[in-house]
Order: structure tokens, then sequence, then C-alpha cells
């Protein structure tokens, strides 16, 4: 169930999402939120240095597993404008954080690349439950979605 504080957190995303639009990166945003809904990191794509692996969600599995005790981890809740690839998914599941939250699913991202003939990404997409059956995972929000796809269109259609 996706409640007030978990939109807020997602339009959060969003926002970060469009920083990083701005700044050249592909628009994705992730923030990370303890158990009582505090953010304790946040950050955006920094794909443009040139390392494809810099994603949000891996950064954020970084931290956490840096700054954070395994039962803080498993409490807290990953929210990201678009839901975690494998490696992503790989690192929240191999540091135990807790639930995610996405705004649009790796499939919408794919009809949407798709039908703007960006070519192919070398890693297969699926669904982060495919990757890490046991973390809860809610999405899409499909007003949110719909944002998120904005922002793809500006990028990939500049
Ligand atoms: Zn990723």
């Amino acid at each position: 169930m996706i409640d007030d504080s978990d939109r807020a957190h997602l339009r959060r995303c969003i926002e970060l999402a469009r920083m990083a639009l701005d700044t050249g990166d592909k628009p994705f945003g992730s923030v990370l939120a303890s158990a009582d809904g505090e953010v304790l990191f946040e950050d955006h794509n920094h794909e443009s240095t040139g390392d494809r692996t810099q994603h949000p969600e891996f950064a954020i599995a970084r931290w956490a597993a840096a700054n954070l005790t395994p039962g803080q981890r498993a409490a807290a809740t990953v929210y990201t404008s678009g839901e975690h690839c494998p490696m992503c998914a790989a690192a929240h599941a191999w540091v135990g954080l807790g639930r995610i939250v996405y705004a649009s699913s790796s499939a919408q991202l794919s009809d949407w690349l798709q039908a703007m003939d960006v070519p192919p990404s070398p890693v297969k997409s699926m669904p982060i439950t495919e990757v890490a059956p046991d973390v809860a995972v809610e999405g899409p929000v499909e007003d949110l979605a719909d944002e998120v796809h904005a922002l793809h269109r500006r990028y990939h259609q500049r």
C-alpha cells in the first residue's frame, strides 16, 4: 500500500531525476528512508562521468552497508523514480535493505526506450523480484510514472 509519505518520497526521487537531467545525466533519482520515514541518503544518476555503474540505487546500497546496522538496513525503504536494474537489485539484496517503492517499472522504461528507438541496454531488463525474490516491492504509481516518462523523453529527444 502506497501512502502519502511514500508519495512524498517518490516526488523527491523525481525531483532528483530532474536534477540529473539538468546536469546531463540520465533521469533517475533515489532516496533511502529510515523506518520512521527520515531521509538518510539520496542520489541521482551520474553516468555522464563515463561510468555506467553510477546508478543512485547502487550508491544507496554502498552507503547503507557503510553506515547502517543490518537491522536498520532491513527496516529502511528505498524509493526510486525507476525500478532497480539487475545490478542494483542485486546490490540491494546483498546489503540486506528492506522494501522498495518505485514510480515507474523496468518494463515501462523498456517500452519507452524502444518507442524512441534507443539502442538496447547491455544488461537484460527484468523485474527486481527476478533478481531478489525476497524483497518487498511496490510500484509502479501511474501518475508519477507519466512524469518519469516525460523526463526520459526530454533526455533522449534533445
Ligand atoms: Zn541500476
